[in-house]
């Protein structure tokens, strides 16, 4: 099911029984509770953390709940209650055929509060970045409203990448008030936070960026925390 909720669009998988994560940071098994997306204005802004100071067009957040509080609400209550999968994107010269099936349906829900049923859509998995054992891990909270500090945030070093295309059709989605151009939180302090970095695992995405928007990369800082 794909909605517009007037501040983002997201998705709920119906599951025989519940995609889960465990290990890594987390001590507890975490089930699947929905997925949506935060973007910006332009091809520039739009993620809601930044590596090395780089910003990305858009962020992907996948939520889950831990499975020892039965639901997300109960779960929302502690401090070890969910777990946020978080995607980056950037811009490719190619259309992305996973992203496509989720993509082709936002002129369906267009307008805010529309709901859609959707067919064949794409396993979580795939929808990750290369290389998903790379990642940072941090403790902090929602980024929407009471922002309370219940989650574990788990960020993807590699982004996805879409065409420009693809990505601007998320920009076409409406809230209650208008055209959602932009709907990210700005970057919050770290406030002493530890980020934990998992390099224990061998990096093999570089032929990917071969095939990426040279123009875009070669503004990016090569990575230089490997
Ligand atoms: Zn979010």
């Amino acid at each position: 099911m794909i909605t517009n909720n007037g501040h983002t669009v997201m998705l709920k998988y119906n599951f025989s029984s519940p995609a889960s994560i465990k290990g890594g940071p987390l001590q507890k098994e975490y089930f699947f509770e929905q997925m949506h997306f935060h973007w910006g204005t332009n091809d520039s802004i739009g993620s809601e953390d930044l590596i090395n100071n780089h910003s990305f067009p858009m962020e992907l957040h996948m939520v889950f709940y831990n499975s020892d509080y039965g639901n997300i609400d109960n779960a929302s209550n502690y401090k070890d209650g969910l777990v946020v999968l978080a995607t980056f994107f950037e811009i490719s010269p190619f259309e992305n055929d996973v992203y496509q099936t989720l993509i082709k349906a936002l002129p369906d829900v267009t307008e805010a509060d529309k709901k859609e049923y959707l067919e064949n859509v794409p396993v979580l998995a795939s929808l990750l970045p290369c290389n998903p054992e790379r990642y940072f891990s941090y403790l902090g909270s929602l980024t929407t409203p009471p922002c309370l500090e219940v989650v574990t945030w788990i960020d993807f070093k590699h982004p996805v990448l879409l065409s420009h295309t693809q990505l601007a059709k998320f920009r076409t989605i409406h809230s209650h008030f208008g055209l959602l151009r932009s709907n990210f939180r700005p970057v919050q302090a770290r406030n002493g936070r530890v980020i934990l970095y998992n390099r224990d695992f061998p990096d093999y995405c570089d032929f990917f960026y071969a095939y990426a928007d040279y123009y875009h990369y070669s503004q990016y800082p090569q990575y230089p925390y490997a």
